[in-house]
């Protein structure tokens, strides 16, 4: 009986300790410094959003909120799969330079978050970090030349950008798979956080025009938008067909796929063959 008691109690004691340890590593805001250990983290994760209008029933942190769920539930996973993995904290501020004219939206130009991003990766360089997910949830952010200027910089670290609203295919899941607080933000959003979401009728249609050209609409030629020139909700995409199913559906899909694009990154010792 004694036996039995011990051995229920040492059990117990290890599977704490190691929800402890999962953590503590995999939310940096969430850590606290540790008494006894080094701890070894291998890949850090740099949730980046965005603070700009989502038609009229999303709030303007909408990408910063589903970034960092999208962020932390992948590390999450990541870490049960014994994946020694952090999430920094959420950088709020995307290129934004088409909304400017909307109240309170606030951009970051890509010249400063090339200054952010190398700032991270000089702290992180230091504790022999060198793998860096940038990990993206606004259109308007494009790291991909600023990695490739990291890339002759900073020759041992490696550095990729993943976009979590481009894991699974839209239009798997989403009727209408426009792309700016329609049917994909909006039902993740009554799925993750449904006190922020106003009832769908106090949504605009989200009806957007488009570039006039045959060349955009082919996709061989790309220009900003003037967001107030193309829609009058702010929003690109209708929210009407959003459900919370739909947003639990490519929630866990896509965060499952990422924890095991980490859990490779994490063990793989030659990358290119
Ligand atoms: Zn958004």
């Amino acid at each position: 009986m004694e036996v039995y008691i011990l051995l229920l109690l040492s059990e117990r004691t290890e599977i704490q300790f190691y929800n402890n340890m999962s953590q503590m590593h995999h939310i940096l805001n969430e850590t606290r410094y540790p008494k006894n250990y080094k701890p070894e983290i291998d890949i850090a994760v740099i949730p980046w959003g965005a603070t700009e209008a989502h038609n009229y029933h999303l709030p303007y942190g909408t990408d910063n909120y589903l970034t960092q769920a999208f962020a932390e539930e992948s590390a999450r996973k990541a870490a049960d799969m014994n994946v020694p993995v952090t999430v920094l904290p959420t950088i709020p501020f995307g290129v934004n330079t088409g909304q400017l004219d909307i109240p309170l939206t606030i951009n970051m130009n890509t010249s400063t978050q090339v200054k952010v991003l190398e700032d991270i990766i000089e702290s992180l360089k230091i504790h022999n970090v060198k793998k860096l997910v940038v990990f993206n949830g606004h259109g308007g952010n494009d790291f991909k030349q600023i990695i490739r200027e990291f890339q002759g910089k900073y020759p041992d670290v490696f550095i990729c950008q993943l976009n979590w609203y481009q894991v699974i295919k839209a239009s798997l899941i989403f009727e209408d798979t426009g792309e700016h607080a329609g049917e994909m933000e909006t039902s993740l959003m009554m799925y993750l956080f449904p006190h922020l979401v106003l009832p769908l009728k106090e949504a605009g249609n989200g009806h957007a025009k488009e570039l006039v050209f045959s060349a955009r609409k082919e996709g061989w030629m790309w220009a900003p938008r003037p967001w107030t020139k193309v829609t009058r909700d702010t929003g690109i995409g209708d929210p009407a067909k959003s459900t919370v199913e739909k947003g639990h559906q490519y929630f866990e899909e896509a965060t499952g796929k990422i924890a095991a694009f980490l859990k490779e990154l994490h063990v793989t010792s030659e990358l290119y063959k």
